[in-house]
């Protein structure tokens, strides 16, 4: 066989571990690095050091043990960032659970419907969310314990200072010499599920295995050590998760916000002279748009974009505001491709590719697809991007593998783009129903199903109406019952009662006659994209 010329290979240099676990070789990460300092709480400037969040993940994997939890079990994990995140995180994971962080921002329907999927026997969670959660998490027949960060119990739960804390006198420290993680079979094994809608429906689970994450984690670093990073990113979505993961493994100190407010977010940077931010486009946006000039920001070299497009025009206003910017880099990934497959490394990183995700990342392969045969495409020709290799996913769980798959194994991201002469990747469109609001997806069969629940509603469709701020605006279109006369407003309060803030109907609701449909029922989103250009010309 021929080498298929069109296929473009990133470079075989991601070289894993051979026992294949993801626990150890954090563990082994975190012992190298010792006593810096791996998180700073912007807000509070409270630290941990990478020896703390060791000999808590050690510590709380005996607990966890000690408790019952066995290879296999899967623990939801519910909580705003704060430091335990990640020893409960990599704890769980030498004990040979399944980790699988859930969105904060959640509403009851949204819960029931990803702990359903996951069906977690354990659940750790801030007290805060549990305050909001408690019943929800209660009526789930197969959470068997919860386990509350901090010191607070409430009826029947755990701590989990208790569980990692050696002076509470429930454990002692566990020496690192001695401790070793449960033994799991790296290439099948999953370690983390995650949710995604993916191209089409609902929120699934994806099957992250150990072999995916240390492919990526064993990968170039994406900075330079003796940089301070700043993320935002919540911690729960692949950006946020596998980004710090990446930087733990790296030995890299981030400082993190609890919450995104922009002049904290500035003095941070000026304090503590930070090199690079990891962000959504959307906080370029305003960071553009905000008086910035009271703040020395020429620390900053770097920074890194991902989750969403961003415009051309964002990174060239970016560049005023930071004197000393080398460059803005973006990557372009999925949580089905654990984290990024496209990306800029610093160190060689061809500054004249603007605009572009950059070249394919070790161990994985791209193809971009005709979109009529299938067919791989040369260079500068747009189609689908499709991807294989190590960072792609197990699949999503308890579903067969489906549509998301090609007939050679490549992953068909629904999304549209080309690649230049040099291997550089450029995203051009979306084709997949998934709308982004301000990196957060917005799956669209999600609202369609809620708006259908509406008395007054016949049928509904929702798409994403450009924004320069956000990205897209969820819009739907609706048709009304006869004789119903619901109106926008009670359709956009309808919506924000039952789903999370980014799924909220801010682009608006028009109603229409009929929703445009194929032969076979699906709705014809491409019709109606352009229904709404027309009509906003007409205006
Ligand atoms: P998620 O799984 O939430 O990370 O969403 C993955 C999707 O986000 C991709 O399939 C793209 O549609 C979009 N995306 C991620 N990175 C980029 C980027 N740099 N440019 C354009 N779209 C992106």
């Amino acid at each position: 066989m021929l080498r298929q010329p069109n296929y473009i290979y990133g470079p075989n240099t991601a070289l894993v571990p051979a026992r294949l676990n993801f626990g150890e070789y954090m563990l082994q990460q975190l012992k190298k690095f010792d006593n810096n300092t791996v998180l700073i709480n912007a807000a509070t400037e409270e630290r941990i050091s990478y020896s703390e969040i060791l000999q808590q993940s050690m510590n709380f994997a005996i607990s966890l043990t000690r408790m019952g939890v066995k290879k296999g079990d899967t623990i939801g994990l519910i909580s705003e960032n704060r430091f335990e995140f990640w020893g409960a995180t990599i704890g769980a994971a030498c004990a040979g659970a399944v980790v699988s962080p859930i969105s904060v921002g959640y509403v009851k329907g949204e819960l029931i419907h990803v702990l359903n999927i996951s069906k977690p026997k354990y659940i750790i969670c801030s007290p805060s969310l549990y305050k909001t959660h408690d019943k929800t998490i209660a009526s789930m027949k197969f959470v068997k314990k919860v386990i509350l960060f901090g010191d607070e119990k409430q009826n029947g739960t755990l701590s989990y200072n208790d569980m990692v804390i050696e002076s509470n006198g429930v454990i002692k420290n566990v020496n690192y010499d001695e401790f070793r993680c449960v033994e799991v079979v790296g290439q099948i094994d999953p370690v983390f599920i995650m949710y995604s809608s993916g191209t089409t429906g609902l929120p699934k689970g994806v099957m992250i295995t150990h072999l995916n994450i240390l492919t990526l984690l064993c990968a170039r670093s994406f900075a330079d050590p003796s940089t301070v990073l700043i993320s935002i990113s919540p911690w729960y979505h692949a950006m946020g998760f596998v980004g710090c993961l990446n930087g733990f493994s790296n030995g890299l100190c981030f400082i993190y916000l609890p919450k995104f407010e922009i002049d904290l977010y500035l003095r941070t940077i000026e304090k503590f002279k930070v090199g690079q931010l990891t962000v959504v486009p959307s906080i370029l946006v305003s960071i553009c748009k905000h008086q910035t000039q009271k703040y020395d920001l020429s620390s900053v070299q770097f920074i890194m974009s991902g989750a969403a497009p961003l415009r051309k025009d964002t990174i060239a206003a970016v560049h005023e505001k930071f004197p000393n910017l080398v460059m803005v880099m973006q990557g372009y990934g999925a949580t089905e491709l654990t984290l990024g497959v496209l990306g800029f490394f610093p160190d060689s990183a061809r500054h004249d590719k603007v605009g572009s995700v950059g070249v394919v990342v070790p161990n994985s392969v791209l193809k971009v697809a005709d979109l009529e045969t299938g067919k791989p495409l040369g260079p500068n020709q747009r189609g689908e991007l499709c991807v294989k290799g190590e960072l792609l996913m197990k699949g999503y769980l308890g579903r067969d593998r489906g549509d998301e798959l090609d007939s050679e194994g490549f992953y068909r991201t629904g999304d549209i783009a080309y690649y230049d002469e040099d291997g550089y990747f450029f995203i051009v469109d979306r084709q997949k129903e998934l709308i982004k609001y301000k990196g957060y997806q917005v799956p669209p069969a999600e609202l369609e199903a809620v708006l259908l629940q509406h008395e007054g509603i016949r049928d509904a469709a929702v798409i994403g109406l450009e924004d320069k701020d956000a990205g897209e605006l969820p819009l739907a279109f609706v048709v009304r019952l006869p004789g119903s006369n619901v109106t926008e407003k009670e359709v956009k309060d309808f919506v924000a009662e039952r789903l999370s803030n980014p799924k909220h109907l801010r682009g608006g609701v028009r109603f229409v006659e009929e929703i445009p449909k194929t032969p076979s029922g699906k709705v014809m989103r491409t019709k109606l994209r352009k229904m709404l250009k027309n009509c906003t010309k007409s205006k």
